[in-house]
């Protein structure tokens, strides 16, 4: 940390907790474009362009930013359920890009994820019960038929459901008690870590409040991290403890989310938060209008990713990629201004 109370880093988001869960470190995904009769990789899509960022136990990071911008993909990545092109990934102190088979499904136990749509994830050829239960019997984790059954209903219980659903399909039930059973399918292994990707975007607003309230209350009960993506930064407020921005595939502010919410640094964050409807009618919040849509991220603009959109971006914007900096204790902003 230099004088002026800033360190330098090559990502906004690398500043750690007192005590970290999980360390993304520099983490990279291009999804290559192939062409021609020998289906050559042409292009590439820079999805995730270095990355960095930690959780705590028992804390929520929420990662905002347009669709498109490598959100979903930096959660699949950190499960491994997508490779990453390079980067680390460490969870509580062990490699997840370094370990592979039995010992990776072991780590991995500890770390699942609740799907945006519930309609899309849940198997319609399974009961309830079996879509539940299904982790219990691959990780061998009940003895007996009746022991499975007495897991399964308390899981549904504790997710606001009941044994009677046990039986029923994924189409007997709303999408705000579909979004439950994925909830309930993912506590099953008694996990450490869950990265919630967009869980509530498909839900009515009625309903997101709900079921972020039940996030609330599991992560209170069992001692969860999450790791909540959304596209909005109103949804993650009240559940996250700091939040994260992410614009083209790379973090470009972070902090506490009392500090992005009362003072957001980077351009970007002020022009998202902008679009959040402040409960007060008397309070004002000027809106700030982003020109254009997200670039392509086969070919990302030079320089800052954000200088094609940003209103206050200056001629060396787009020549030179700004390098992160810690503004005050946790918050990290990566932008040329400061
Ligand atoms: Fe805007 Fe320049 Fe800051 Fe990028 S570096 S956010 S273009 S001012």
């Amino acid at each position: 940390m230099n004088a002026a109370g800033s360190a330098a880093s090559d990502d906004a988001g690398d500043v750690a907790p007192t005590k970290e869960l999980l360390r993304v470190k520099d983490l990279v995904k291009y999804f290559p474009i192939k062409r021609g009769l020998l289906s050559r990789a042409v292009e590439r899509v820079h999805a995730v362009d270095g990355v960095s960022f930690t959780i705590g136990p028992g804390e929520t990071l929420g990662l905002v930013g347009e669709s498109g911008c490598g959100k979903s993909t930096t959660g699949r990545c950190i499960l491994r359920l997508i490779e990453p092109t390079s980067g680390e990934v460490w969870f509580a102190g062990k490699s997840v890009t370094a370990l592979s088979g039995r010992e990776l499904r072991a780590l991995c136990r500890d770390m699942q994820i609740i799907f945006q749509d519930p309609y899309a994830s849940l198997n319609p050829r399974l009961p309830v019960g079996a879509i539940v239960g299904e982790a219990l019997i691959i990780h061998n984790l009940t003895k007996s038929g009746r022991e499975f059954e007495e897991r399964v209903v308390e899981l549904l219980e504790t997710v606001g459901l009941n044994a009677d659903h046990m039986r029923r399909y994924p189409h007997e039930f709303s999408g705000g008690q579909r979004q439950r059973i994925g909830i309930a399918r993912a506590l099953a292994v008694s996990p450490k870590l869950i990265v919630c990707d967009e869980p509530v975007s498909a839900l009515d607003v009625s309903i997101q409040a709900q079921v972020i309230n039940l996030l609330e209350d599991l992560q209170q009960q069992f001692g969860l991290s999450y790791l909540f993506i959304a596209h909005d930064l109103s949804v993650v407020e009240h559940i996250s403890t700091r939040v994260a921005v992410m614009y083209l595939g790379r973090i470009v502010e972070t902090a506490a989310a009392e500090d992005l919410y009362n003072a957001p640094l980077h351009p970007y964050t002020q022009a998202l938060l902008s679009a959040v409807p402040i409960p007060d009618p008397a309070a004002k919040r000027g809106r700030i209008m982003l020109q254009g849509d997200v670039p392509n991220p086969i070919h990302p603009p030079s320089g800052c990713h954000f200088h094609t959109r940003c209103p206050k971006a200056m001629a060396h914007c787009a020549v030179k990629t700004p390098i992160a900096k810690e503004m005050a204790p946790g918050h990290v902003v990566a932008c040329h201004l400061y």
